[in-house]
């Protein structure tokens, strides 16, 4: 038996090592630096955790949250591994004690918050090990932190560049469960893994039913899910800001629901008050911002709910990722509309951030619409984004429930020239009077009654119209400028159909999916 394998056994208790786990141990226990890309629940912690007792000396675990050390470090302490962290919320007695034991090599692993580890003074104590040939390697949780793109972006993650200049013979393991090409090359240049090996997993979580619903009325249409199958079972409800995630957990406990609230706003004690019955108690539906989630590891989440679109597919998958880490099935639902794409891309506009982060996070945002719009396999796309191959596979709305399309080239045009002929100036919903003839105030205002698109569209009705816009939206056909408060305009892409050199296909939204695995009940 490899020694590789004697640990995993006679430390951890398992028999065999997943996946790519065996090939990464034995890469990094013999020195060389990695960069791991695994979905969540994959198995990352034993990467390093067992190249750390294999390797002399300790090594030093960065990871971003208090909470995610501290679990780690418990359960390493379980098993008997001589592990401790570093960080803020430890008094100054208790973390001499823990560098007096470092130094002493009475530890195989240090966990600690990156600030703290670019310190002089935690520099310094790394010089000595070094010197002592006791600095086992750095393992790099969370490395997308270091990715300016993503929410959980954390500006000490770039500061660890300086750990292969003071360090360069210690290898390094940076691991994620989230990253694009994009993010991927980011990771690997910001941290200095150009030449490090990439270990990629399946991205697929085979056991998440994807669903995603136009908003209508996302209340109602969350408390129809909820009541679909999910009343009393653990879930998380994102939504997009922290007045949002008060009135949606206040509405939800009138509706009997045991919702609670979390998000950077809130007190603290209150935030960890909720984060502590949502792991302990059963059957509590978490609305929160995004603040809530990173390192939460419940194994029996079984549904995440979106009534707000993430910011892009990274963010919407590692979301719906906390859903079903016990490889049960596990429900990941989401409502969107055009308005939601409107006041992201206002939000990215509005931004600090120069051109080239507001062009990149625009391009992400309008591939998360693609997989909102997709007439295909949710999961085959979700896949493809992350540049995995894989067939439609049977548990998504699409496939469960395949949406119908029709041809609606004669509509699109019908709409493009709507838009073109009142300036491209105006939002979806004078477009959409304009082509149902309804003579509004603004409508007269702009003598909008005396364009020739006026009243042609009477073959949708105005729900219907709006469909029409926002998958055109989607298509790439008409472009939102967010500056002019959601005026549509037209694109290139508009142009040959047009002229009736392309066509356009419409979906049709279906009815409330059939469920395969519970019964409708709304
Ligand atoms: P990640 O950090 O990738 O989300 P973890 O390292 O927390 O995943 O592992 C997820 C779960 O899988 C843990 O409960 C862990 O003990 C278990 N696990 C990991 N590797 C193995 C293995 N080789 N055999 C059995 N269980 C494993
Ligand atoms: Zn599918």
């Amino acid at each position: 038996m490899s020694r590789a394998r004697e640990t995993l056994f006679h430390v951890f208790g398992y028999t065999g090592f997943r996946g790519p786990q065996e090939d990464i141990v034995e890469h990094v226990a013999a020195g060389g630096d990695a960069l791991v890309l695994m979905p969540t629940g994959g198995g990352k912690s034993l990467c390093y955790q067992i190249p750390a007792l294999l390797r002399p000396g300790v090594a030093i675990v960065v990871s971003p949250l208090i909470a995610l050390m501290q679990d780690q470090v418990s359960a390493l302490k379980e098993v008997g591994a001589a592990a401790d962290f570093l960080n803020s919320s430890l008094g100054f007695e208790r973390a001499m004690e823990i560098e007096r034991a470092m130094l002493a090599g009475a530890l195989d692993m240090l966990y600690v918050a990156p600030e703290r580890l670019v310190t002089p003074r935690f520099l310094d104590l790394l010089d000595h090990l070094h010197e002592a040939g006791q600095l086992a390697l750095f393992a790099i949780d969370e490395a997308h932190c270091v990715s300016q793109w993503g929410h959980d972006f954390r500006p000490e993650y770039l500061q660890l560049s300086i750990l292969p200049e003071r360090y360069p013979q210690v290898p390094r393991i940076a691991l994620t469960a989230t990253a694009d090409a994009q993010t991927r090359r980011e990771i690997a240049e910001r941290l200095r893994l150009l030449e490090a090996r990439e270990f990629v997993s399946s991205f697929d979580r085979p056991n998440i039913r994807y669903t995603i619903v136009p908003k209508d009325n996302p209340r109602a249409q969350l408390l129809a899910f909820l009541k679909d199958g999910h009343l009393g079972e653990a879930g998380i409800v994102y939504c997009s800001s922290r007045k949002k995630v008060d009135e949606t957990a206040a509405w939800l406990q009138e509706k009997g629901i045991a919702a609670l609230a979390y998000h950077a706003g809130m007190g603290t004690e209150e935030r960890a008050i909720n984060q502590d019955r949502f792991l302990r108690e059963d059957g509590i539906v978490m609305v929160a911002t995004v603040a809530f989630g990173m390192g939460i590891d419940k194994p029996d989440v079984r549904f995440v709910a979106h009534l707000d679109l993430p910011r892009s597919i990274e963010g919407y998958y590692q979301e719906t990722g906390r859903a079903g880490r016990d490889g049960q099935p596990a429900e990941a639902w989401m409502a969107y509309s055009v308005a939601d794409l409107v006041q992201q891309r206002r939000f990215i506009d509005q931004g600090e951030a120069n051109a080239e982060v507001k062009r990149v996070s625009t391009a992400k945002l309008d591939a998360l619409l693609g997989l909102c719009e997709t007439t295909g396999c949710r999961r085959q796309r979700l896949l493809g984004y992350f540049d995995e191959a894989s067939e439609p596979c049977g548990n998504c709305d699409t496939c469960l429930n395949p949406p119908q399309v029709r041809d609606a080239s004669e509509s699109a045009r019908k709409a493009l020239s709507c838009v073109f002929r009142t300036g491209s100036r105006f939002g979806a919903g004078h477009i959409v009077d304009v082509l149902l003839g309804k003579a509004t105030d603004k409508v007269k205002e702009w003598q909008h009654d005396q364009v020739s698109t006026f009243g042609i569209g009477s073959e949708l009705d105005d729900k219907g119209w709006r469909t029409l816009i926002r998958q055109l939206v989607a298509h790439g056909a008409l472009a939102v400028d967010h500056e002019r408060y959601g005026a549509l305009t037209l694109t290139e892409t508009a142009r040959p159909l047009l002229r009736g050199e392309s066509s356009f296909t419409l979906r049709i939204d279906a009815a409330p999916a059939k469920k395969g695995r519970k019964a409708d009940t709304t």
